[in-house]
């Protein structure tokens, strides 16, 4: 710790985002940086406390206030080594990650200004590749071969792992290049593909092999498999794994099955995400297939961060209106007397996007889809209420006032994922992220992949 007083007399100081009336003209990053000497300043803030909670509540137990320490004292390269000893990729997490820590950081809990841990975070792990702290390792080998099936950060960080650890790895995704959501997902604006591109190519050159456009049936590897065709395609693909990681994320979103769906204009969420990214990386599609909000009054169903990153999306494309609506109450702002810490707050949270502009509503119950010739114009939708329940569980849903008709000619739905359903694997498959644990975080699709390729490593005992 070393400066005991920093907590005092320095202020949080977060970077920031590039003005609205800049940012929203192009799909770039929206969050800027610090200079050197104040971001080093912030680090100081940390005051290492004797229990860190930030320790625990990041889900990789990163090491907050060593690393914190180290970047205060400018000894950069330090700080690197300690962060990526439990962070395979902190420039991913750095930049998107909700930063549980910083919830449960003893200066949030106190004042309500926690150290800047992601943000300094992402600092650290830039300067590692821009002063050349990211070396490229060659692991001695040790004869054992695994699969690993879906190449978000659940499967990349098993693969790095493993891969360091001496087993030939193989990567195998239906996508056309790796980062699972981080890639086909999360938008550029505030994660910039090169970045997945830069640590990709770490990976191939410490042995990591990627194959692309490979969609596996995983079912084929079920102990009792009736897919037996399948299954021999698998052994084809993947050929003799000593063990097979399975990461294949939440494929399954959840859909709106109400009158009208069927209309022309009504998105999952992720239709437009990964086309819109896909597009920014140079793929091309037809008018028909092309799904843009320019010049449409767009209808976000779902208050999440899915539904905030189609809001930005919408204002990029050049929407002429975004409305977003949630089922349940607005969230109080600042503090929820009903989630005290330990527990993750459940408060208002207005996102990058949300101030670019965008009307939101909550308490707001979907009806109908309406339309005019095949194509969507609005949704009936219904204001209600939440009522205790006497018999406890869920509240229930009450009408609050009339139906009334939202106008949109664009609707996207950002209602969530389903959870994953897998039959039971031999003993020498695994599975990792998403895939195991249903819709998370970024942050936790890495901690599981680390874990999965510890479990894989004390299986396989070479
Ligand atoms: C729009 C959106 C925004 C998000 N924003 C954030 C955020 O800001 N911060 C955050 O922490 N989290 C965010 N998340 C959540 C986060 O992206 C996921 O929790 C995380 O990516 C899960 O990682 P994963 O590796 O388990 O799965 P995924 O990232 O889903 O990767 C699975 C991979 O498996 C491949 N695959 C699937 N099936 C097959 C098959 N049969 N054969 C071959 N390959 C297959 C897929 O192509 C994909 O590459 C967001 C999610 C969404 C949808
Ligand atoms: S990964 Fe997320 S929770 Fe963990 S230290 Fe970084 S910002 Fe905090």
């Amino acid at each position: 710790m070393g400066n005991p007083k920093a907590f005092l007399t320095v202020p949080r100081k977060e970077a920031g985002y590039r003005p609205v009336h800049d940012r929203i003209h192009d799909f770039g990053e929206v969050e800027q940086t610090l200079n050197t000497r104040d971001r080093q300043e912030q680090a100081s803030r940390c005051m290492d406390c004797g229990v860190p909670f930030c320790h625990w509540a990041c889900p990789l137990g990163n090491k907050d206030p060593e690393w914190n320490d180290a970047l205060y004292r400018g000894e950069w390269e330090t700080a690197y080594k300690i962060l990526k000893k439990t962070n395979d990729f902190p420039e991913f997490t750095g930049r998107i990650c909700p930063a549980l820590c910083e919830k449960s950081c003893v200066l949030y809990l106190t004042t309500g200004e926690a150290v800047t841990n992601r943000e300094n975070e992402c600092a650290i792990a830039e300067r590692a590749f821009l002063e050349g702290y990211v070396t490229i390792e060659h692991p001695v080998r040790n004869g054992k071969k695994v699969a690993i099936i879906g190449a978000g950060p659940a499967g990349l960080a098993a693969a790095n792992q493993l891969n360091h650890k001496g087993y030939e790895v193989t990567v195998f995704d239906r996508n056309e290049a790796a980062g699972g959501l981080l890639r086909y997902g999360i938008p550029n604006f505030k994660l910039n593909k090169p970045i997945i591109d830069r640590r990709i190519s770490v990976m191939e050159q410490e042995g990591v092999t990627f194959v692309y456009g490979k969609h596996l049936h995983v079912e084929a590897l079920a102990a009792d498999t009736t897919h037996a065709a399948e299954a021999e395609q698998m052994k084809a693909a993947l050929g003799t794994p000593d063990a097979i990681v399975i990461a294949t994320g939440t494929p399954t979103a959840r859909d709106l099955n109400i009158p009208g769906r069927e209309l022309k204009g009504i998105h999952l969420a992720l239709e437009l995400l990964s086309q819109q990214n896909r597009v920014l990386a140079g793929a091309e599609y037809s008018k028909e297939e092309r799904i843009t909000a320019k010049g449409k009054k767009v209808l976000v169903i779902g208050g999440g961060d899915t539904g905030s990153d189609c809001i930005g999306t919408a204002h990029r494309q050049g929407a002429t209106s975004v409305t977003q609506i949630e089922i349940m109450p607005q969230p109080p702002v600042g503090h929820n007397p009903a989630t005290p810490w330990p527990h993750w707050p459940a408060i208002l949270k207005t996102t990058s996007s949300h101030q670019e502009g965008c009307e939101r509503r909550w308490n707001i119950n979907t009806l109908e889809f309406l339309g005019k010739e095949g194509q969507v114009t609005g949704v009936r939708v219904q204001p209600i209420d939440w009522k205790p329940n006497p018999a406890g569980g869920r509240p229930i849903m009450v009408e609050a006032g009339e139906p009334e008709t939202v106008e949109a000619d664009l609707v996207l739905l950002a209602m969530g994922f389903l959870h994953p359903q897998h039959p039971p694997f031999p003993c020498n498959v695994f599975v990792a992220g998403d895939a195991a644990n249903g819709a998370s975080l970024v942050v936790r699709a890495i901690a599981s992949g680390r874990s999965v390729a510890e479990a894989v490593d004390a299986f396989l005992h070479p």
